[in-house]
């Protein structure tokens, strides 16, 4: 009799580690078949960072008093000038609204969601300090340009969305989106100097500012080193540890890059400690 009892257990209990280590093998294999889903999970702590880090708020706050400050020795030093008005240059995403909650979203499916349903919702919260540094800016007689590599057909919902948070001029003629043919932003920050003083640009991918298109991974930190002395100027970088040219970079701006090679190249650009 007690014996039957232990054999039943003994039986249980095999079956028990039997589903489980199946079990275990699927999830690998599901990591194997879908590798998105591992890309996509990589960036949980660039996101949960991101959103739940006192520290990420305070880089805001830090980003926008010292661009009140600036601005505010910008035009001391334009007084008299009259040829051309003061005018600040931001980028939108990561810099005046936060879209993390699309990534977040990204980590739970595994896949890349397109922006455009997130965008088209036009729900995007402000970033701390971001809108209190346009109302001054706009109150100081600043004109205020938009500049973001966002689709053209994507101007009525960005604008609806910089309207909701209270974003000033937020209007057609201050919003310049990525046109046909552009790769970069250059030539939407000329259309504004032809008639501007830009007196501080903010962004949170060094390709918000003149001369960092294109570089490799190192060619940018490189250029970040020689130009040392212009941040914290004029200009003024937020941090975004969840996407940018930073990691394009990093896969050489190749598109064409499978899911399992970007997991190669990331983890190959480590520097590494070998005990
Ligand atoms: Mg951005």
């Amino acid at each position: 009799m007690e014996v039957s009892y232990v054999r039943k257990i003994t039986i249980l209990f095999t079956i028990t580690v039997f589903s489980l280590s199946l079990l275990g093998l699927k999830v690998d294999a599901q990591n194997v078949s879908n590798p998105q889903t591992f890309l996509q999970e990589q960036n949980t702590m660039s996101v949960l960072w991101f959103q739940r880090a006192g520290e990420a708020k305070a880089l805001y706050y830090q980003g926008y008093n010292i661009g009140k400050m600036r601005l505010n020795e910008a035009l001391s030093k334009l007084k008299g000038e009259k040829d051309l008005k003061p005018a600040v240059v931001l980028d939108i995403d990561e810099t005046i609204v936060d879209n993390s909650p699309l990534f977040a979203g990204n980590i739970r499916t595994g896949n890349a969601s397109p922006w455009d349903r997130w965008i088209d919702q036009a729900k995007a919260k402000p970033l701390p300090g971001a809108v209190d540094f346009l109302r001054y800016a706009d109150s100081k007689g600043v004109d205020i340009y938009y500049i973001s590599n966002r689709k053209e057909s994507q101007k009525e919902a960005t604008i609806r969305n910089l309207k909701q948070i209270g974003a000033p001029q937020a209007d057609v003629d201050h919003v310049l989106l990525l046109q046909p043919g552009e790769i970069g932003k250059e030539r939407r920050r000329q259309i504004v100097v032809a008639t501007h003083h830009i007196l501080l640009l903010f962004g949170d991918n060094l390709s918000d500012f003149n001369g960092f298109d294109e570089l490799s991974a190192s060619g940018r930190i490189q250029a970040v080193e020689r130009r040392k002395d212009e941040f914290g100027k004029k200009l003024i970088v937020f941090p975004n540890p969840m996407y940018g040219d930073w990691e394009e970079a990093i896969y050489n701006y190749n598109v064409k890059k499978t899911d399992n090679e970007k997991d190669k190249l990331r983890k190959e650009s480590l520097e590494k400690f070998h005990p």
